[in-house]
């Protein structure tokens, strides 16, 4: 199937951006906030409730929570990814272990996927994400809009 439909949606020149890490990578995300505290707090900063508590004790950053991951944070993230409302999503994720809320990890990849959002799942992403010019203006997403496409293949099962 082909979509060929695009929406236009902007994200803002200061970015939503959420922080997640899985426990064995917190560390790793840690040092990498802090590497890029500069820049990072020149955008609005969200996390799941462990990672983001952490880096705003650790970091004295401003940072507005979600429930913690496995309670439902990756998924809160989800629904504002829909919403149009992260921009950005720096997933620090663990490929080796397996984790209770598989089906949550594996959401927040998807949606963030069909949102045409930025999902940065390693640390060299996350750094190639973080110095893109880009970060620093509005910019166009073309999303596909698979909207239009689901309701018109729901149409034809009408006839
Ligand atoms: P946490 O959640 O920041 O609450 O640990 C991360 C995750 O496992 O999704």
């Amino acid at each position: 199937m082909s979509y060929s439909v695009y929406k236009r949606v902007s994200f803002p020149k200061k970015k939503r951006i959420a922080l997640v890490a899985h426990d064995s990578r917190k560390k790793d995300m840690l040092e990498w906030v802090k590497f890029n505290r500069e820049s990072l707090t020149r955008h609005e900063l969200f996390a799941t409730g462990t990672t983001g508590s952490i880096l705003a004790r650790e970091l004295k950053l401003d940072i507005s929570l979600f429930k913690s991951g496995p309670l439902g944070g990756d998924q809160q993230i989800g629904a504002r990814i829909a919403d149009n409302k992260i921009d950005v999503v720096i997933f620090l994720w663990d490929p080796l272990m397996a984790h209770p809320h598989e089906p949550d990890i594996h959401a927040l990849q998807r949606i963030a996927t069909v949102y045409n959002i930025v999902l940065a799942c390693n640390r060299s992403s996350a750094d190639f994400a973080i110095s893109s010019p880009l970060m620093d203006g509005e910019y166009e997403n073309l999303v596909m809009d698979y909207e239009s496409e689901r309701i018109r293949q729901a149409e034809t099962m009408l006839k």
